[in-house]
């Protein structure tokens, strides 16, 4: 477990994401349901302050959400900032943030499709 203390950022968009020991969360999540917040705040703290192995199943899993499932997608259809949130790569704060695991399955979908056009032609 990381000891070192997270730096807090609210944000209006997005949902939340880690960069370094910065955690940035949408800043109408705690109004929205104080319960769905510390679960993610809590997914967010289990991220390593880099990228490793453990955050890929961390977020494949995403145990932290249980419970919770029906109220985060309830926040998605609210706030369509949070939309961003699916968008594997964008900048913001002056760092990119990447989600690895969007980017790989956007890549795996494009070969998908790129393989049944080239079966249809
Ligand atoms: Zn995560």
């Amino acid at each position: 477990m990381n000891k070192k203390k997270e730096k807090l950022k609210l944000v209006p968009f997005g949902i939340a994401s880690r960069i370094g020991d910065t955690i940035y969360i949408n800043e109408n999540l705690k109004k929205y349901s104080p319960s769905l917040y510390q679960a993610i705040l809590d997914h967010e703290k289990s991220h390593s302050s880099g990228f490793e192995l453990r955050d890929i199943t961390l977020d494949l899993r995403n145990s932290h959400l249980k419970g919770n499932k029906l109220k985060y997608y309830g926040f998605i259809l609210k706030n369509p900032g949070t939309l961003i949130e699916f968008v594997p790569i964008y900048r913001y704060d002056g760092s990119f943030v990447i989600n690895p695991l969007l980017l790989l399955s956007y890549l795996l979908l494009f070969f998908i499709c790129m393989g049944f056009v080239s079966w249809i032609f």
